[in-house]
């Protein structure tokens, strides 16, 4: 194959019809951020959406704001607009909570839905949350529930009659490993199986068609592909046809049918309002709009194919750059079946890492020895993937690695 070089990089982003985003992007210079796949970067819009909040709505409106600047409807708007980057309608998701208290709900929503079933199926490498979030329910429940754990090819087997809930993450947060949504959901109704699905790593970063394939539950994250902030608030999907039947886990006030009666018993709200729990976060919530705001002006189609590209650009550069030091690849080489992500293993992968980041260029590192570098695509330039692998080849040509302080473990990593 030909040797790319940057000036092929160049064409590319003087072509690439999403250009124009990433000036709506407040970033840092000199750095290369490859990990918006964790946590999304800072829309120019933000700033000034927060600071007219904080200053006019809560510093001269005050309480008047939940009617007056509509603060109440945010987590129904927001949701609508979710709704739309997701293939699901504008009454089926809601912002609100974080997604490891969403799955709570959910989950326990759709196993008191089939209640003869005692098996939640998943995968062994799930994000981790999403599989402590399984067991602690199953604690609390104390009827019996059991964890199937098995590897993303061993589903189909997984999947029988006595099997309540499939709960996958659509991308692999290690492997960049993309399931085929419609075809496990398919799959898991077949046999009567609800399913529950995570969208962190891949809403904003391609089309979900969510109603086109059927499924019943979702949730997501609000601060990965969605740059709604630090801790931005998460959202959960309920599809119109269950809402009646899916019971609220935490039956908060703000999802009783009439909250402002302040009547003593519970009744939940008819629609997906029901799974709120208790007051909106109004500063994350702002936050998180502009993020989605921004996306769903970018068509989701053009997107995924330049996350396509500039993961394929990634791993071909890695092999005509770094092929002497060892990387092993460990995300799929078919764009089709990757995420919007790159992996690589590497015995010093931790070490690496830190040398990368201390250079400008930030990837981040998954335990036990994974590199991973996201892209995301409305801010991200193929230039910067060829100055990332350039800095990888100097990283490794030099050793910069190999020094005892870049081996100390942050809290965060
Ligand atoms: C990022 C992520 C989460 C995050 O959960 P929080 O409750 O926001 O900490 C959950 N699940 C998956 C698959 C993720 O990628």
């Amino acid at each position: 194959m030909r040797r790319l070089s940057r000036a092929d990089c160049e064409r590319l982003d003087s072509t690439d019809p999403l250009g124009a985003f990433r000036n709506r992007f407040e970033l840092p210079d000199g750095i290369v951020y490859l990990d918006g796949n964790s946590l999304g970067a800072l829309p120019a819009g933000t700033r000034r959406r927060l600071d007219e909040l904080v200053r006019e709505q809560w510093g001269k409106d005050l309480i008047r704001s939940w009617n007056c600047h509509d603060w109440i409807g945010m987590p129904r708007r927001i949701g609508a607009k979710i709704a739309r980057l997701i293939g699901a309608g504008d009454d089926e998701v809601i912002a609100t909570d974080s997604t490891s208290v969403n799955l709570f709900k959910l989950l326990a929503g759709a196993l008191h839905m089939r209640p003869k079933r005692k098996v939640i199926v998943s995968e062994r490498g799930n994000f981790p949350t999403n599989l402590y979030i399984v067991q602690g329910l199953i604690r609390l429940l104390g009827q019996g529930h059991e964890l199937r754990l098995v590897e993303a090819d061993e589903l189909p087997c997984a999947l029988d009659t006595g099997v309540a809930v499939l709960l996958l993450t659509q991308v692999d947060y290690r492997s960049g490993r993309l399931h085929d949504l419609a075809a496990m959901t398919r799959q898991a109704h077949a046999k009567g199986i609800l399913t529950l699905w995570d969208l962190s790593h891949s809403a904003g970063a391609m089309p979900i068609e969510l109603n086109a394939a059927g499924a019943d539950m979702a949730v997501g994250c609000g601060y990965k592909y969605l740059n709604g902030g630090p801790g931005a608030p998460a959202y959960l999907f309920v599809a119109r046809r269950h809402q009646g039947d899916v019971q609220p886990a935490i039956a908060g006030w703000m999802g009783h049918a009439a909250p402002f009666e302040f009547a003593p018993d519970y009744r939940p709200a008819p629609g997906i309002e029901r799974h709120l729990a208790g007051t909106p976060p109004v500063l994350g919530l702002a936050a998180l709009e502009v993020g989605v705001d921004l996306l769903l002006e970018a068509d989701l189609h053009l997107v995924r194919e330049k996350s396509r590209r500039l993961g394929d650009l990634c791993l071909r550069l890695v092999e005509q750059e770094c092929t002497a030091f060892g990387f092993e690849r460990a995300c799929p080489h078919d764009s089709a079946q990757r995420g919007s992500q790159v992996a690589f293993r590497h015995p010093r992968g931790y070490a690496i890492i830190q040398a990368l980041i201390a250079k400008g260029i930030i990837g981040d590192f998954r335990a036990p020895d994974i590199l991973r570098f996201g892209f995301a695509p409305l801010y991200l330039r193929y230039v910067d993937v060829w100055d990332a692998v350039a800095a990888l080849h100097r990283v490794m040509h030099n050793k910069a690695w190999d020094r005892p302080e870049l081996e100390h473990k942050t809290t965060v990593t």
